[in-house]
This record gives structure tokens, sequence and C-alpha cells, in this order.
């Protein structure tokens, strides 16, 4: 598609002001056409039109199960009343499993629909009286058998002074009964991973950056100033370290302020993140950033084609999630966000995170990218049954940088591996093998060999050796104990928002106080819960009192109980004081990205 440098805003008072980002022919066909209608956004219900052309006898439409997340959803559970038309001819509808219809019928079918959708986070879809944000594959059906048709989109019924983008993009058209915004793609998935954000955003382009990053902002309370210069620096930083860009134009989605909070998903071209402040921006977008390349472009083999009616297993996730959040850090760092000392700070952190999980013990990079979709249940997350890919592919990304330097003599680094996958994988349109061509690559570009590295720290469980292959980059690990307070059971937000105890540790306090698996809480410590119970128990001690009012079934219950206590041990790095002129390379390579001899000033 042809890029259009020039923004376009179209002035005229009966007409949305819209954001364009490319121009297209609108009477080009397009196969499946979509119709949004946003009207009464109140009642948080997407009313959606899908006209499927040239049906042969029938056509079965299918809603996706999973999307973004790698968690089944099943997005067919918000649907109510599917119904599907020929002209005037009302068609026949059978329900074949949990998420797909078949409908009877010859020529234009128009199949239609309502999803209700109010949920915030860039995961999610949301409509309300403020704003629309919507993830495609939660609202749109597609046609299993022709998902590589190109698509369109139309929004309608948009409220007078909304405001559509996406990286879609989107242009004015008349379109059917209303006034409406349209968009094309050139097939469902690449509809899918664009997300369309509606409403009275603010909007800017990231100065000094090509091509064009555009940033718009739905939120209160936010720095402008600041937003912009740390997404700028993030984006210089990363387009100079992977050669330049693979998009034509780039959007980030932001939602910013009270209420928002989740984190962020990355796009082929854009990505959509939700903070509660700004401060906390930078982490997330560096990450997601990143994610440009290594996921989106350079892409594990097991997540293609997208399977979205069930799991897509893959292996690789130590590798797309942890050594993007690696890259995330050093990104920080390099980029002069972060000082040296928080950096430090980071990947001891990260270390202490997965050394206290009993889980490292005996679950492998590998089996934990493996088991992502097992991350719904609350019990599995607990350090007793997994680790995080995150946090176990961010310290083994570190770790691999540090060996790689140390076998290269410093003129090659992790740097180097990931513009080989970039070249060798993401620009010549392959898919690479999981681990296997991670360490293909690795040896090619350290020129050692890395196999017994990945068997016993990748696919495996051994210890990792830290601070033997810290000491490589002059660094140190120091390890003391401490006392974390704890709750004794676990908490979920039930569908109607309320708190509910779902795990109960039955040697724990609270346990012994009374408390059972499926209480209501309403009343914690005399007010309402704490929103990040996580954050708010870092903030107090073993024995503190928590008093809580609960309901179980149709009585009240006060109960009262002190935190528990768990041992835990933090891991901090710090730089050795007189390390060798090789290591002293290797730290200043790792902290500014540089390879070689010379040693910085
Ligand atoms: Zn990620």
């Amino acid at each position: 598609m042809t890029f259009t440098p020039v923004r376009r805003r179209l002035q005229l008072p009966a007409i949305l002001c819209f954001s364009i980002f490319l121009a297209f022919d609108t009477s080009s066909k397009a196969t499946i056409r979509y119709e949004i209608s946003l009207a009464r956004p109140e009642q948080h219900l997407f009313h959606v039109t899908m006209t499927i052309p040239e049906v042969k006898g029938e056509v079965t439409v299918q809603m996706p199960a999973w999307n973004a997340l790698y968690q089944i959803r099943d997005f067919s559970t918000h649907v109510r009343q599917l119904e599907a038309s020929a002209g005037t001819q009302i068609e026949p509808v059978e329900k074949l499993d949990k998420q797909t219809w078949r409908i009877q019928g010859q020529g234009t079918i128009e199949v239609r629909y309502a999803t209700y959708w109010d949920e915030t986070g860039p995961f999610a879809a949301q409509l309300n009286s403020e704003h629309a944000f919507i993830n495609p594959a939660l609202i749109l059906m597609y046609v299993p058998a022709r998902r590589l048709e190109d698509v369109s989109v139309a929004m309608a019924d948009v409220p007078y002074d909304w405001r559509v983008v996406s990286a879609a993009g989107f242009a004015s058209a008349e379109y059917g009964r209303s006034r409406s915004v349209l968009s094309q793609s050139p097939n469902y998935d690449a509809l899918a991973d664009a997300p369309i954000e509606v409403g009275r955003f603010d909007e800017f382009q990231l100065p000094g950056i090509a091509p064009e990053i555009r940033v718009v902002v739905h939120g209160d309370n936010w720095k402008k100033k600041q937003v912009e210069e740390d997404l700028k620096r993030i984006c210089h930083y990363e387009l100079k370290l992977l050669n330049g860009a693979p998009f034509e134009h780039y959007l980030f989605i932001l939602h910013i302020g009270k209420g928002a909070g989740g984190g962020g998903m990355e796009h082929a071209n854009s990505t959509a993140i939700s903070v509660s402040s700004e401060e906390y921006l930078p982490g997330v977008a560096a990450h997601e950033f990143f994610h440009l390349w290594n996921v989106k472009r350079i892409r594990p083999a097991s997540l293609e084609p997208v399977d979205y009616t069930k799991e897509q297993y893959t292996r690789a996730l130590w590798f797309a999630e942890g050594v993007t959040s690696t890259y995330a850090s050093l990104t920080l760092v390099r980029s002069g966000i972060w000082t040296k000392d928080q950096f430090y700070a980071d990947l001891g952190e990260q270390i202490s995170e997965l050394e206290n999980r009993p889980a490292n013990r005996w679950q492998s990079a590998e089996q934990s990218s493996l088991d992502a979709w097992s991350e719904k249940y609350p019990l599995y997350n607990q350090p007793e049954y997994s680790v995080s890919y995150y946090s176990k592919g961010q310290v083994l990304g570190d770790l691999l940088d540090i060996l790689i330097r140390d076998r290269a003599n410093n003129d090659k680094s992790l740097d180097d591996v990931l513009r080989a996958l970039n070249s060798d994988f993401a620009r010549s349109g392959k898919f690479y093998r999981d681990s296997a061509d991670i360490l293909r690559t690795v040896d090619k570009i350290a020129g050692a060999p890395f196999e017994e590295f990945f068997r016993k720290y990748v696919a495996g469980t051994d210890p990792f050796p830290y601070q033997q292959v810290l000491a490589f980059a002059g660094l140190d690990l120091r390890i003391a104990e401490t006392r974390r307070p704890t709750l004794g059971f676990l908490t979920e937000h039930d569908l109607d928002g309320s708190l509910v105890a779902r795990t109960v540790d039955p040697e724990g306090l609270a346990a012994q106080a009374g408390l059972r698996i499926g209480d209501v809480i309403i009343n914690w410590n005399g007010g309402e819960a704490p929103r990040r119970i996580e954050r708010w128990l870092r903030e107090q001690k073993p024995g503190d009192l928590l008093k809580l009012r609960v309901r179980r079934e149709d009585h009240q219950l006060a109960l009262e109980f002190k935190l528990g206590e768990i041992k835990a041990v933090l891991y901090a790095v710090s730089e050795i004081s007189h390390p060798s002129k090789e290591a002293r390379r290797i730290r200043d390579g790792l902290l500014h990205g540089t390879t070689g001899a010379a040693l910085m000033p």
C-alpha cells in the first residue's frame, strides 16, 4: 500500500475528523465487509454486520477463542442474537460448536449480531460513553475458508466529536445507511493485528524520527513532554540497533491515567499500552516496540499460521517475550532513561523473582513457554507451580550476551544475534524453529558452541551459573535473606466485579481464621480492597493484622487474622571494583551496546 506522509485532516463540521495514514481507492472490491455500529455506546454493545459475498449454498463463520494473550478467552460468549439474511430473506443458522455457526444461503449473505465489551486494557475491547477501544479479533468473526481474502471495516454511528485511528488507516466514506469511517486490510489476520481507538484522543507525531511514528493518548493527567521524550529515545535506539524500521508507519495507542493499567500488546505496525501513569510507560514501550522485530517479524514457526480456535503451543516464549524484556532494559540504560544502577537493580529483581520460586528447580524456560496457556488460572501462577518465561528469559538474555562477548573477545554480542535473526528470518520471510535456530545463530555469531548452555539452561533446569558469568562482565551477585508477608489466600475478580477468595492455603493463618474458597470479600481493613493486592502486600509486615468482611451464601462473616511470613532471598547485582581490562570491556559493551576493544572513558 502507499504511504502518505502528509497528514490530512478533514475539518468539515458535519463530518468527522480523521487521522489518515493511508490513502486508498475505496472503490476497490473488498470481499468480506464489516460494519461496526457504535450507536448508544453507554450500552457497551458493538452491533456488527458482516457481509459475505459469493456464498454458494452455505458458509461457516467463526469467532476466535483467543487473540493476543496466550489465553483461551472464548469471545463467542460475548455474542448475542446472531441472525443471517440474503436480501430480504432470513436464512437458517445452525450453531456447530461454541464458536462456529453454519448459514445456508446463496449469493451475498448478511450476518448480524451484537457483542458486549466493557473491559479496560490493551488485550480487551471496550465501548462506553468515553471512547471505544477494539481488538478486532474480539468482536469480528471470520470465514475459516476465506481468511486470506481482503476485508474492509466501516465504523458507523460514531459520535460526532469522536475520531477513529488504527494502524490500518481510516478514511471517510459513504457506506451503507450512514456516514462512516472506513479501513481496508489485506486479510483477516492483518485486520486482527491492528487495534482501533475511537474517541476524543490527543494526537502527535514523534519529532525527528522517520518513518512516521504517531502517538494517540486517551487519558487524564499525563505529561506530554515526558511521554514524547521517552518514546523518542526508545524508538531512536531500537531502530538504530536493528538497522532501520520494518514499517512504513507506526502507531502508539496509549491509555494513561486512573483506572488504566495492564501493560501493552504488540502488533505489526502499532501497539496498545495501558498504564496508570506516564512513569510506567518507558518499560512497557521499550518492550512493545522491540516486539516489532522479536515475535512480530522474527517469529517462531510454532506460532504460524495462527489457529484462533484452540491453544497454539510454542517453546519459544522465553526468547520471544523474555529476551524482548532483556532488550527493554538494555534500551532503557543505553538510551539514558535509566542509570546503570537502575539497570543492575532491575536485573537483581528479575533474578530474585526467579530464584524465589521453588518451581524454578523443575520448570525449564521452554516448558514455561509451553504452559503459557495455564496462566489464566491463579494457582498456576503461584511460586510452587511455575516460573515466568519473562523473568527466566530476560535473565537468560543477559547471561547469553555476556557469554557471547566473552567467547568472541567482545567483538560480537547478542545484538549481532538479533541482527542475524532479523536478516536470516524476518527479512527473508522465514519463521525460525523455536530454540533450534536461535542456538544455530548464537553458535555462528559467537564462533563457539552453545549447545551445552541451551541443553542445561533453556531446555533443562540446571541452576544458572550467575557468579561465573557475571564475573566475565566485572559484575558480582550478592545474596541477602529477608522475610516477606504472605496473605495465605489468592483472590480473583468475578464477572460481576466482586472479589472472591479462589485459593486458600490450608496451613495458612487465613484458613485457620475461617476463610474458605468462594468467600466474597466485601470489606478489607474497614474499606475497599486494594486494587493491586500484591503491591499492597509489599508495604505490609509479617504479623500485621488483616480484618475482612466476607459474604458466604446468604450471610456475612467478620474474619480477623495476622499476615503470615515467608522467607525470601534478595539478589543484588553490583560492580566489582577492580575488574580486568577484558571484564571492563564486556561491562561497557553490555551497558552501552558497543563491541570491540575500546574502553569507555
Ligand atoms: Zn511482550
